[in-house]
């Protein structure tokens, strides 16, 4: 709940107006404001407070108890010109109630946290549970101090700035890998990769992969960048081993970032990042309690040196999907239950099967076999509980789950930034990798975060983009593969899904299509049943085209072209548009839209009989219109409905 407090009557208007937009997230608080103030810090996970900073410094300060448990806190002058993030600006999420207050008041916000003010993502933003040394890390990292990262498997964590680099590799500004620029890696040359992160970096030096690829020895056969990933991973491999041996010790001195499952001794200087990596299978009798169940998970954790924390998920058989020992153990950890039927888990070869679970749920394993159904590598084997005295009621196993690395398909839109959709922004900059067309990186350089490494490539690498985005993301990176407008519309979507296998997360972003752009500039030609098809017969045989050229031309739809014509591919617009003429008007409207949304965009609207093909090209779209469709005060308008437009008029 969010509690609002004001003290004026212009304070009230705006705090009103707020409330308004967020029914039932927010509660007003009246009264006098240092009482107001204070009960609303005791009932409310963030405050906004109509109210000069200075005063609300004041009214907080006597109630301030910690970062962990103080809310959030906003302020909001009379005027309605600034939300200042006051207090609590990660863990209180101030700084996103901020962003969030100025886009419903249409004020700046104010943020100055220093990781947001400078751009690097703070530990605690990362949504996996910290311990350790959070303030002196985050401050290495901000002020550009080596930093070394000691990471037990590669995780899709966000692009970490150039003075974070795994042990033994620290980077080395300057060094060759880390001044060569250059595109997307051809062969087997890491270093290029290296490069390449350097380019995207802002600041100086290399970076997580770069350090990472200074060290490794080219792998033959792999493209460069799937060289990066392989090093990258060998030396997570080679710290994780250290550290399971305890020769993994960093020497004193540089700040630690730490990112594993295990318990380990945290030095002053040292953060550990817990990824969500383990599963733990549990069995239990009817009537089991959670106190049993939670204390065998516990014990089990313990004296395998592994981190509850660590925890992502409980799983069972579905027939003990309701039961309440373990339901209540998997809400103590804040973690989601898996089920699965005993068919699946009787199928999962198990270390330790057993007579008694096949006779009360139809498998000889629930616990390891839970455990082990999403694959991974099984820590502890089967235990159970020791109750004292009482017949053990629960059992457990632990498994380490592969990381998942994470590609987002992301759409930039036609061109212009403010039709770039604020996720898609969110998704580039949550991006360790991105991958894309090289002119469309350009569209987008400046929101990169320093120490992203950027696989670009020229046009005509469709295929090969692809494979690298999905490469990247089989080996835990965090990807961002983009494509101007919308990027499942004749873009990498396709291509890039048709490679991933079901061990990536995929989210989709979508953008704004060269369509939908094109039609908001010539008025309402899409307003019923329209189509798209592409003029490219690159890869798509004529015949097939000229196809649905012709079902659009009888079905009397709309059709937008894309990709209508080149220097090499002139002819397939006259002859698209001379089909579509065998059944329409030769003064049937036709949009012509070049660079949408672009500085040097243009658009005309002409017919279908004047159009003169040598006037497009390919920034440009083709939007022919139905039978019905009319030019009206300079627009291109195509009614809702044949009937509607008569019955309407
Ligand atoms: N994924 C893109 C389309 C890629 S195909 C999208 O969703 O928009 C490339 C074709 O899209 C170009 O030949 C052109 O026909 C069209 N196109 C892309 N951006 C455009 C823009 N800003 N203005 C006009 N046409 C555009």
């Amino acid at each position: 709940m969010i509690g609002l407090i004001s003290a004026t009557a212009a304070g009230a208007v705006a705090r009103d107006r707020l409330a308004a937009a967020w029914p039932g997230r927010t509660r007003v608080y009246d009264g006098p404001v240092r009482e107001a103030v204070g009960r609303a810090f005791a009932e409310c996970e963030q405050l906004v407070c109509f109210l000069a900073t200075g005063a609300v410094v004041r009214l907080v300060a006597p109630l301030l108890a910690g970062k962990a448990s103080d809310p959030g806190v906003v302020c909001v002058d009379e005027a309605q010109r600034h939300a200042v993030s006051l207090l609590g600006g990660h863990g209180g999420g101030a700084n996103e109630l901020a962003l969030a207050v100025s886009g419903v008041l249409g004020c700046a916000p104010v943020i100055t946290t220093a990781t947001d003010a400078t751009d690097v993502p703070g530990l605690d933003t990362l949504g996996w549970p910290v311990e350790g040394a959070t303030a002196a890390v985050t401050r290495a990292v901000l002020d550009g101090d080596p930093v070394t990262l000691v990471a037990d498997a590669v995780w899709p964590l966000p692009p970490l700035p150039a003075n974070v680099a795994p042990a033994d590799t620290a980077a080395v500004p300057g060094t060759d890998a880390a001044v060569e620029g250059g595109r997307a890696p051809g062969a087997d040359d890491a270093r290029r990769t290296a490069g390449d992160t350097e380019r995207a970096g802002a600041g100086a030096g290399g970076g997580l992969a770069e350090a990472a690829a200074a060290a490794a020895v080219p792998v033959g056969g792999l493209p460069g960048a799937m060289a990066a990933t392989v090093a990258a991973g060998v030396l997570a491999e080679a710290a994780s081993a250290a550290a399971g041996s305890g020769e993994g010790r960093v020497p004193a001195g540089p700040a630690v970032l730490r990112v594993t499952d295990r318990l380990v001794g945290i030095g002053d200087r040292e953060v550990v990042l817990r990824p969500p990596s383990l599963v733990v299978g549990v069995g239990a009798s009817r009537g089991a309690r959670a106190d049993e169940v939670s204390g065998l998970i516990e014990e089990a954790l313990a004296d395998a040196g592994l981190s509850v924390r660590s925890v992502a998920a409980l799983a069972t058989v579905d027939a003990k999907a309701d039961e309440a020992g373990i339901v209540e153990a998997a809400a103590r950890l804040g973690v989601p239950l898996e089920t699965y039927t005993a068919g699946e888990l009787a199928r999962i070869d198990v270390p330790n099967p057993s007579g008694a679970p096949l006779a009360a749920v139809g498998t000889p394993s629930v616990a390891e076999a839970a455990a082990l159904a999403g694959g991974g590598e099984l820590l502890v084997p089967k235990r159970k509980s020791a109750p004292g005295g009482r017949a053990a009621m629960a059992t457990c196993a632990v498994v380490r789950r592969r990381p998942r690395g994470r590609l987002a398909v992301v759409g930039l839109g036609p061109g212009a930034r403010d039709l770039l959709t604020p996720r898609a922004r969110e998704e580039i900059r949550r991006a360790s990798v991105l991958v894309g067309l090289d002119q469309y990186v350009d569209q987008i350089r400046d929101l990169l975060r320093p120490g992203t490494r950027v696989l670009e490539s020229g046009l005509g690498a469709e295929e090969e983009r692809a494979r690298t985005a999905v490469a990247e993301a089989r080996a835990g990176h965090a990807v961002a593969l983009i494509g101007s407008g919308d990027a499942g519309v004749y873009a990498m979507a396709s291509p890039a899904l048709a490679e991933a296998s079901d061990d990536i997360d995929v989210v989709g972003v979508p953008g704004v299509t060269a369509a939908l752009a094109a039609a908001a500039i010539l008025g309402a030609p899409l307003g019923h049943d329209h189509v798209s098809i592409s003029l490219s017969d690159l890869h798509t045989p004529w015949e097939v085209i000229e196809r649905r050229v012709r079902a659009a031309a009888e079905a009397d739809i709309v059709v937008t072209f894309y990709n209508p014509r080149s220097r090499g591919r002139d002819w397939q617009l006259p002859k698209a548009l001379s089909i579509l003429a065998e059944h329409r008007e030769p003064t049937t409207p036709v949009g012509v839209v070049r660079n949408a949304s672009r500085p040097d965009g243009t658009s005309r609207l002409t017919t279908l009989a004047a159009l003169d093909p040598a006037t497009v090209d390919m920034m440009t779209v083709v939007v022919v219109g139905n039978t019905a469709a009319r030019e009206i005060a300079g627009r291109m308008v195509t009614p809702r409905g044949y009937r509607w437009q008569t019955e309407g008029s």
